[in-house]
C-alpha cells in the first residue's frame, strides 16, 4: 500500500477506487436513436465517490487490516 504525507502531519493513502485519478471512467455502448443509426461506444467519467475526486483518502479512514 502506498503512503506518504502531504504537510508532516495528515497521512493519506491513494485512493483505490480510481487509483488516485479523483474520478473513473467507464466504457458505455451508447444505444441508437433518432439521430444515430446503431448504437456505439463510448466513456462516462464520473467523480469518485470514494475520494470525493481528492485521489486520496486520510488514512484514519481507510480501513484495510493487510496493511
Ligand atoms: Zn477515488
Amino acid at each position: 500500500m502506498m503512503k506518504y504525507r502531504t504537510d508532516g502531519k495528515l497521512a493519506v493513502v491513494e485512493c483505490k477506487k480510481c487509483g488516485g485519478n479523483g474520478y473513473i471512467s467507464w466504457e458505455v455502448i451508447m444505444p441508437q436513436g433518432f439521430t444515430r443509426d446503431i448504437g456505439y461506444p463510448d466513456s462516462e467519467t464520473a467523480e469518485c465517490r470514494d475520494c470525493a475526486g481528492y485521489g486520496w483518502i486520510p488514512s484514519h479512514l481507510v480501513v484495510d487490516t493487510e496493511d
